[in-house]
Order: structure tokens, then C-alpha cells, then sequence
């Protein structure tokens, strides 16, 4: 399974999943097309990824024996999430190879840490500054100036752990409701539309990007992606190798998307990166539908030491989220001509919970392919 140091799966192999979300239910429904198992580990019995898998290991990251017998169960590791804890990580990685490395996951779980890998790779961010106090936060926003949005260093996600900071606004009060003591000062953005590209790289180095997705959020939470992006074809590619970069850097293995601010001024048009996730990405569903490989199998292929596949896109594709109670309206959904219907399995719906999403892929006249 292991040569010259580098992971090679074959047809049948385990690959072990941390998480049971949504995004490791369609890791194991890629890994099955391609003939290898999964064995999904999370703390809650009700994870959307038990359903698709045979063996799952429902327990508590802390648990030291039941990683342990995880990892004997499965031949390598990858993740669902980046806020795997590290001593987890850690336990793993000393038994089995992890994919993508561990060592990413300290520079993805810290907002400070990330936008200093980021600037130190010459790519722009929105100026920032590191906040540990009230009276911190009152000196960053003199030197960054108002609007700009507090961040939580860590655990921050669908605008969990940040706020709004405006001309006004009760400093003291709202570092209290923040609730931490290590954030950072983000410059408010004030973009013309938010991107992301989704990267894949292998062990040997070769990177392959989806084209560019246009995002739309909803109260923080992605709500519709669209591919490729309305953006002049120069951005795309400046995104695309943006993305790459950061890939390289990172000796990445794997799936990673970008996500970044399309700010337009004077100047022209620039892209600034707002946020790297380590793993695949909510606005990469739509590759499932609307491209010939999808996110999911090329993070298999990546972690599994395939090679990894080209992707075409079908056409103009637009995935919409299904959020909370608007997964009530599935079987409307399911009556739309030309859309694909995903639902996750998810007992209860609470407010802000992905559900499911729904792909519509609009074909090139003739039904030909758009280029990739
Ligand atoms: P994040 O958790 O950092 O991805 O932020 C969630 C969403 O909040 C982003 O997708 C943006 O819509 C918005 N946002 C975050 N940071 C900024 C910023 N510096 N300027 C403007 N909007 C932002």
C-alpha cells in the first residue's frame, strides 16, 4: 500500500472518514463508485455519512481507544471538517497516513495564521490586524477604520463567531458578546461578488482546478453557486492559480477550495482570498450534476494515489442550497424538469441547517459541452 513513502489504494482499501456530515456521506458515495470502502468516525449517532457506509465507529474525538481501533480498521485518513482536534490527529497520523497532512490543519483552524501564510505567498487578503483585548480591538479598528468585521481565531463558520464592527458601536460590548480572547480585525470588503475555486493536487504535485463558482450567501450561509462565475476570463485564471499556489505550498493532498472577495475599484478588477478550507466545499456540490468528475472522486483519487481527472463542465450549472425548512419543498423540487435533487438524510431540520441542495445544469445550445 506504501511505496517510496507514497499512499497507493487499491480497488477494495478502507479509507477512514472523521466526520459524518454531508460532505463524508458523498466522500463514501464517490470512494464506492470507485470500488474502495469507507468507515465513517463521529460522535453523533445521527450522522448523515452512517447511512452510506458499513462500518461507522460513533464516538467522541477524545477517545483514544476508539481511534485507536480506527485506525487498525482503515488503510489511510482523511477529513471531513478542519476543526479535527490536533491530539486526534496526532493519534492517527502515528498509525496511518493522514490526507490531506495534519500540519495544514494549524495553519486552516487559525484565521491569524492563515492570512500570514497567505500574505507571506505575496497573495492578497483584507487588511487585518491580531485582537486580544477591548482595548486591542478599539487600537485595531483606529489603525484598519470602520466598517470591519471581528473574527474568533478559531471554530468560526456560516458567520458563527464574528460580528460587524461600525462607527458607534460599543467596542467593549461587542468584544464581551464575542465571547473570546483571540480574534482578529478583518478591513470590511466591500466586494462585487464572492468566489471560490476548488483545487485538487496530488502527492506527485499535479493540481487540477474546477472552473470558478460564483457564491451567494443568505444570513452567512451559502445559499446558490453558479459555474463558472460572470468574471472576465484573466480573474478566473489569476483565481485559478491563486489557488494552485496555495496548494503548493501547503504540500497539499487533496481537496481544498478558496474562497475570495471579486473587489472592483479604480483600478480595475482584484481578487483578495477570504478563507482556505481544507477538505471539499459546499460550493463544489454542483461538480456532482454538472461536471465529469466530481469534487468528491477527485479528493479519492488524490488521497488514493490515482491520478487525478479533468474535469469538463456540462454547462451553466447553478446549485441551491436547501436550508432549515426549505427542505419541506423537496418534492416540488423533484417535479423541476432538468434539476437534480440531493437530500442528505437529516432527521430534524433546524434553522440554518444544510439539508440537501438542488443541481440544474443549462447545456450549451446543441447539448454540447462547455470547455472546462
Ligand atoms: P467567513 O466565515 O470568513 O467565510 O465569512 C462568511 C461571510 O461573511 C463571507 O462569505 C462574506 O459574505 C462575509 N464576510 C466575511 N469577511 C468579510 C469582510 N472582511 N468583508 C466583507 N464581508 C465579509
Amino acid at each position: 500500500m506504501k511505496a517510496n513513502g507514497k499512499v497507493t489504494l487499491k480497488p477494495g482499501d478502507t479509507i477512514g472518514i472523521l466526520g459524518g456530515g454531508q460532505l463524508g456521506r458523498m466522500l463514501a458515495m464517490a470512494a464506492a463508485r470507485l470500488g474502495l470502502r469507507c468507515q465513517v468516525f463521529a460522535p453523533d449517532p445521527d450522522s448523515a455519512a452512517f447511512d452510506v457506509v458499513q462500518h461507522a465507529t460513533c464516538a467522541e474525538y477524545a477517545d483514544v481507544e476508539a481511534l485507536e481501533l480506527f485506525a487498525n480498521d482503515v488503510d489511510i485518513i482523511t477529513y471531513e471538517f478542519e476543526n479535527v482536534p490536533s491530539a486526534a490527529a496526532m493519534i492517527l497520523g502515528a498509525r496511518r497516513p493522514v490526507l490531506p497532512d495534519r500540519k495544514i490543519l494549524e495553519t486552516t483552524q487559525d484565521r491569524l495564521a492563515e492570512k500570514e501564510f497567505i500574505g507571506k505567498l505575496g497573495i492578497g487578503t483584507a487588511d487585518y490586524a491580531d485582537v486580544a483585548s477591548a482595548a486591542g480591538l478599539r487600537a485595531a479598528a483606529a489603525r484598519i477604520g470602520l466598517p470591519a468585521v471581528v473574527k474568533t481565531r478559531r471554530f468560526g463558520y456560516d458567520g458563527k463567531g464574528q460580528a460587524m464592527l461600525r462607527g458607534g458601536d460599543d467596542i467593549e460590548r461587542v468584544w464581551t458578546e464575542l465571547g473570546t480572547n483571540s480574534a482578529i480585525l478583518e478591513a470590511f470588503v466591500p466586494f462585487e461578488r464572492e468566489i471560490s475555486v476548488i483545487a485538487a493536487r496530488s502527492a506527485d504535485g499535479q493540481v487540477e482546478c474546477f472552473d470558478v463558482t460564483e457564491n451567494e450567501h443568505r444570513d452567512h450561509i451559502l445559499k446558490i453557486s453558479r459555474a463558472p462565475a460572470a468574471i472576465p476570463p484573466e480573474l478566473a485564471d489569476e483565481a485559478r492559480s491563486i489557488a494552485g499556489r496555495i496548494a503548493g505550498a501547503l504540500d497539499y493532498v487533496g481537496v481544498l477550495a478558496v474562497e475570495m472577495f471579486v473587489l472592483a475599484d479604480a483600478g480595475g478588477r482584484k481578487v483578495l482570498v477570504n478563507e482556505i478550507a481544507p477538505r471539499v466545499h459546499n460550493s463544489g456540490h454542483w461538480t456532482l450534476d454538472g461536471a465529469s468528475i466530481s469534487q468528491f472522486e477527485q479528493h479519492i483519487r488524490a488521497i488514493a494515489g490515482w491520478p487525478l481527472g479533468k474535469p469538463v463542465r456540462h454547462g451553466h450549472v447553478t446549485m441551491t442550497n436547501l436550508i432549515g425548512d426549505e427542505i419541506k419543498d423537496y418534492e416540488r423540487w423533484l417535479t423541476v424538469p432538468g434539476a437534480t435533487v440531493h437530500l442528505y438524510g437529516k432527521g430534524t431540520s433546524r434553522s440554518g441547517r444544510k439539508m440537501g441542495h438542488v443541481t440544474r445544469v443549462e447545456r450549451a445550445p446543441g447539448g454540447r459541452s462547455d470547455p472546462a
